[in-house]
């Protein structure tokens, strides 16, 4: 197998470096570099711009607005994205709904929501867990009920990413209580605005506000609103399983990271930084460089490789592994930049910054403190290891 990059595939990564550099607008970039996190606003003005170019969906089938791009290529789009420093897209709604859309979907559902998708009009959240149904995602208890032409939706989903944002929930919801409990799943999909839909925020980690439990009282929605057949909602999750094999390796972000800690360390050296603590940091950051290398090859692999009864394994295998690089990557910088990353809420405020500082980035601790959340959503670390142990060593 051949994990270098084809002549064609370099030159599109130069097509996509050189699209970034003359549309990504420059405070856009600054501000995402600082590590503060990415508001609606600007998601959406990106998105746009992106989809303007076609480049919103990589994922999606051609025929919905798609680009046909290969895996690799649509690696190398994230990677450069990663390292221009453009905030991530809505990927509830263009990785996981507009997917499940394009292949369960109605013609009638695709027409009305895949169109304001790309456009970052239509902004899903995903309800999936419950306070009693996290790992154990099967035993959620939220009920869909068939009332005449209507669904009616009743129960509380928990740890909703931008439920206080969205326009509209993907809901996973029991519609058959009698069957076995993965087999009486559905997905459908809840306007966030209906008079039941109750949004509580919930501060992470980090003091900020990204998550939300959501509590659904008799909130009725066209049966149309039901994806697919009843009852086939796990299939779909699963669906999305194997179709993002590797976002979770952070990639994007994870050569972000490993590209702009030495020229930090240098800034701080030159600062006044002992030559020594230099030295260390750059070792560090050495060590931090192979592994991405090595990771980044292990999703290469994954790429090539045909999906298949260990895809699941390999999805967890970068997850977890990509977790892990991350928070070192984040808590390496944080080394880096000593009282630079510290948050501040006014001029007085935080330590003083040492003479001659230069690469104040207060919302890197903050964002360091949000990626211990990539060792639970998506399926927590020992979950994943649990995959990884039945796949390969049973
Ligand atoms: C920042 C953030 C954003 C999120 N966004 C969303 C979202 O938008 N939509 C959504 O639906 N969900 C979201 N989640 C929820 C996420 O998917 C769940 O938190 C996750 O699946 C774990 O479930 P839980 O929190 O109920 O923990 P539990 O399942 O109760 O697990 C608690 C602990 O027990 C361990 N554990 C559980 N079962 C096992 C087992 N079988 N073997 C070994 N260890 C086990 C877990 O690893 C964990 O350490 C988000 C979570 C976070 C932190």
């Amino acid at each position: 197998m051949n994990l270098a990059f084809s002549a064609e595939e370099k030159a599109f990564a130069e097509e996509v470096r050189g699209f970034i550099a003359d549309n990504l607008p420059a405070p856009m970039a600054a501000r995402e570099a600082m590590g503060f996190h990415a508001e609606r606003a600007r998601v959406a003005e990106w998105q746009r711009i992106l989809n303007r170019r076609g480049w919103a969906a990589p994922s999606w089938p051609v025929e919905h607005g798609g680009t046909g791009w290969t895996p690799v290529q649509r690696y190398i789009f994230e990677r450069e994205c990663g390292l221009a420093n453009a905030p991530e897209v809505n990927l509830i709604s263009l990785s996981m709904v507009g997917p499940v859309l394009c292949r369960f979907g109605s013609p009638a559902l695709r027409e009305r929501f895949l169109e304001p998708i790309l456009r970052s009009d239509a902004w899903f959240c995903q309800g999936f867990s419950e306070p009693e149904a996290g790992s154990d995602l099967a035993s959620l208890r939220t009920r869909a009920v068939r009332d005449g032409n209507d669904y009616v939706v009743d129960g509380h989903k928990i740890w909703t990413t931008d439920g206080h944002v969205a326009d509209f929930m993907i809901c996973l919801a029991r519609t058959d209580p009698e069957a076995r409990p993965q087999a009486g799943l559905s997905m459908i999909i809840l306007p966030m605005d209906d008079r039941g839909v109750t949004v509580r925020p919930i501060r992470t980690l980090d003091g900020d506000h990204h998550i939300n439990e959501v509590f659904l009282d008799g909130v009725r929605v066209p049966a149309g609103n039901l994806i697919g057949e009843p009852n086939t909602g796990w299939t779909q999750a699963k669906y999305l399983l194997a179709h993002e094999r590797t976002h979770n390796a952070y990639m994007g972000m994870l050569c972000r990271y490993v590209a702009r800690i030495p020229g930090l360390v240098d800034a701080e050296e030159a600062a006044g930084l002992p030559a020594g603590q230099a030295e260390a940091l750059r070792r560090r950051h050495a060590r931090l460089a192979i592994d991405v290398e090595a990771l980044e090859w292990s999703v290469l692999r994954v790429l090539a490789a045909e999906p298949g009864a260990r895809a699941a394994a390999s999805a967890s295998a970068l997850s977890v592994r990509g977790a892990r690089c991350l928070l070192r990557a984040a808590d390496l910088e944080l080394a880096v930049l000593g009282p630079q990353a510290v948050p501040r809420f006014g001029p007085d405020d935080g330590p003083p910054l040492p003479a001659g500082a230069t690469a104040a980035a207060p919302g890197r601790t903050t964002q360091y403190l949000y990626w211990w959340a990539a060792t639970i959503f998506g399926g927590s670390d020992e979950i994943q290891r649990g995959i990884i142990w039945n796949a390969v060593f049973r």
